[in-house]
């Protein structure tokens, strides 16, 4: 087995987490960066916001589900598994960045993808995420929008071991208890950092997909005495009534790996629906401003599914006065830049005249 070799898992940071039981394969080159936006900050009026660049994480195009990939790929080795399936929507990144870890670590991939998103044009269908899943060499199921994905894979999965495969599913977004250390250990990441950096933060901003990433830094700041409800998610696939409840539970599995002694409150897991619009990967007009917005005041590329929706609610939380004058606001950068490809008719024709 393996051990975390996260840097703010083996500091002398007061902010630990010993996740060395759980077998980890290293993705990430170390922590990810976080810096000031001053010019958005400055076009925004008034609150500080930051970025923890996930984005920056070298494998596969980069992106959140490397964190959890970490854990996920460790555990799938350490059963000995020869070949990983998972699910996601046709433009998942999560099936994206499976494809890549499992290439790098000389393991099969199976990705089974819904066309849940109502789009059926070229470049949502083949540009984007799915080009990179075929270079990474993954076996791809095209299943319509209603079709139940995990039970495919199940299906899939037993008829990969019946023909001799050792094989590891992985739940939507790679969002099992387990998967969801990846972004426990990003907590620790982010306190140490913040530690160093003489900064503290009145709010952490992420989108929530399916939820793991927020589950994952709340069992995190809650592992480490801290409030998780410093998170804020804008959920961008459920209403947050089910967001509520899905992130709820899979944050205390979470944390029950970690320290089973301690509690999260159900009040502590934040989740605002207001940026959702008609649904998972239908692009919105706040969106749509928020992506140019940023792109074109710090030259950083947010994605048209998540992070375009979730940034677009840190805007609309500052220009309502909802963060005080001089307040220090983290946004996690998820990734998911090839889904910027697969929408590109959802930008055309949206800007003012220049
Ligand atoms: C998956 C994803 C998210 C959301 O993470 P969840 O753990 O699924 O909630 C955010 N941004 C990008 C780019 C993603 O691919």
């Amino acid at each position: 087995m393996t051990s975390v070799t996260n840097a703010a898992t083996h500091s002398a940071s007061p902010y630990r987490l010993d996740l060395s039981q759980h077998p980890c394969r290293t993705l990430l080159e170390g922590p990810t960066p976080i810096q000031p936006l001053p010019r958005l900050s400055q076009a925004l009026g008034g609150v500080n916001v930051y970025v923890k660049r996930d984005d920056l994480t070298g494998l596969g195009g980069g992106g959140n589900k490397l964190r959890k990939l970490e854990f996920l790929v460790g555990e799938a080795l350490a059963e000995g598994a020869d070949t990983i399936v998972t699910v996601g929507a046709r433009q998942s990144n999560h099936a994206r960045l499976t494809a890549a870890a499992a290439a790098q670590a000389g393991m099969q991939c199976e990705l089974v993808l819904t066309r849940a998103v109502p789009r059926d044009d070229f470049e949502y269908l083949e540009n984007g995420n799915i080009l990179l899943d075929d270079l990474f060499g993954a076996r791809v199921h095209d299943l319509p929008g209603t079709a139940d994905a995990l039970a495919f894979a199940l299906a899939r999965a037993d008829a990969l071991r019946a023909q001799g495969r050792k094989v590891y599913v992985c739940p939507l977004g790679g969002s099992s208890p387990v998967g969801c250390l990846g972004y426990a250990a990003c907590a620790a990441e982010i306190m140490t950092q913040s530690h160093a950096q003489g900064l503290s933060f009145a709010r952490i901003i992420v989108p929530n997909g399916s939820g793991g990433m927020h589950a994952g830094l709340a069992a995190g700041f809650a592992a480490l005495g801290i409030d998780p409800g410093l998170v804020l998610a804008y959920t961008v696939l459920a209403k947050a009534e089910p967001a509520h409840a899905a992130t709820f539970e899979k944050a205390g599995k979470t944390l029950a790996l970690i320290d089973p002694a301690r509690r999260i409150e159900g009040r502590s897991i934040a989740i605002d629906e207001t940026q959702l619009g008609e649904g998972y990967g239908v692009p919105t007009d706040a969106m749509r401003e928020a992506v140019r917005l940023v792109a074109s005041k710090e030259g950083l590329l947010l994605d048209p599914v998540y992070s375009g929706k979730a940034f677009a609610g840190l805007v609309q939380a500052a220009r309502s006065g909802r963060f005080a004058r001089g307040e220090n606001v983290l946004f996690v950068m998820t990734g998911g830049l090839p889904g910027l490809f697969a929408y590109r008719s959802a930008f055309e024709g949206d800007h003012d005249d220049r």
